[in-house]
């Protein structure tokens, strides 16, 4: 079956909303809008006037930062847009599943819950460095199973799947499922995307974000990558309008300064304070196990997350505890080196060093 095959039939029959035309030069009394902003002027697009449905600029930029066609791409709010999407375009309530690793993004657990999705949930093991094991997943799909998540690098764990295991599982699960790859830290792996498997294999869909290795969380911007008919579905799904103004341009700015200047230099001062977090941390007697990570962050056990979270927020640097899901694991974002120093001079100061 085709992989839009595979969506709810009410969402495949769905049509897109039709807006208001939107023509240069002419009066547009078509779509409510005002005549005048109290705004008017702060920036390049009116802002009395909707931006576009979809912003095809945008849509340009990020297609050809992220190596796909841009009719293969879908511009959405934050990648947390594209999870929702996704799980609401193919899992009918009650009746589909999706199939993910755990530990892995809450978010998947999240959207799944609002629609309504069933959860199968695949353990990944501690001693096998919280390993993805494509065979696990694949055996834990059924019949009702439209999606399987597959967080790489994943978050918390920092593991990377390898890639010959993705294509085992993208082709054992062809015209069964879509497997729905989520790149939000790609670029700290030191590993490509997988975008390049896009032209073999209809059921792949890849999440991108531009809040990690862009520094642009507060724009929410991200992107769903995928076959053009999975993309014109998602996007007759999504809202008209999706992205505001302010952050279109806002995004088109970065991006086109960006590609002017080469890749981001941010990635590679992430990934040497990342190695050097790795070595400092390991003298604290309190750090139990530390696994090796892909991402911008570490995940570390400790003798005790709960008070260390605690004494580390008292002295102003907040760190995330993860004990409820991890016993006694905490996740550690790989900051400036500043930011780092400042954790490195808490830990210290608790009196926790070996
Ligand atoms: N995927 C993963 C794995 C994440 O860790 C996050 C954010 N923490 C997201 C997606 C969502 O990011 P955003 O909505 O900011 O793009």
């Amino acid at each position: 079956m085709s992989i839009v095959g595979l969506a709810r039939p009410g969402i495949r029959a769905l049509h897109a909303y039709e807006a208001g035309e939107q023509v240069d030069d002419t009066v547009r009394l078509n779509a409510n809008e005002s005549p005048d902003s109290l705004a008017a002027g702060r920036f390049r697009r009116p802002l009395n006037r909707y931006p576009e449905v979809r912003p095809e600029k945008v849509a340009r930029l990020l297609a050809s930062r992220f190596g796909c066609k841009t009719n293969e791409l879908l511009v959405t709010r934050g990648s947390s847009e594209g999870i929702d999407l996704v799980i609401r375009s193919f899992c009918e309530p009650r009746r589909d599943s999706l199939v993910l690793s755990e530990p892995s993004f809450v978010m998947y657990r999240h959207f799944a819950t609002v629609q309504d999705a069933c959860i199968i949930e695949v353990p990944a093991e501690a001693e096998r460095d919280f390993a993805i094991d494509a065979d696990a997943l694949l055996a834990a799909c059924d019949a009702t199973t439209k999606l399987v998540f597959v967080c790489s690098p994943n978050n918390p764990t920092g593991t990377l799947m390898p890639r010959a295991d993705l294509e085992r599982l993208l082709e054992a699960l062809t015209g069964r499922c879509a497997v729905v790859v989520d790149e939000a830290y790609v670029e700290f792996g030191g590993e490509p995307s997988v975008v390049d498997l896009l032209p073999r294999y209809e059921n792949l869909v890849i999440l991108r974000t531009l809040s990690k290795a862009l520094g642009f969380a507060g724009a929410r911007c991200g992107a769903v990558i995928a076959h053009p008919p999975v993309i014109e579905m998602l996007a007759a799904v999504q809202a008209p309008y999706a992205l505001a103004t302010p952050v279109v341009e806002c995004v088109e700015d970065a991006l086109e300064a960006d590609a002017a200047a080469g890749t981001s230099s941010l990635v590679a001062a992430i990934v040497d304070e990342r190695r050097r977090m790795e070595s400092a941390l390991m003298r604290f007697g309190f750090i139990r196990k530390m696994w090796p990570s892909h991402a911008n962050f570490l995940l570390v056990q400790v003798d005790d997350a709960r008070r260390l979270v605690d004494d580390c927020r008292a002295r102003g640097v907040l760190i995330r505890y993860f004990g409820g899901q991890l016993p006694e694991c905490v996740r550690i974002s790989i900051g400036s080196p500043e930011e780092n120093d400042r954790l490195l001079a808490v830990l210290d100061a608790l009196g926790i060093r070996c």
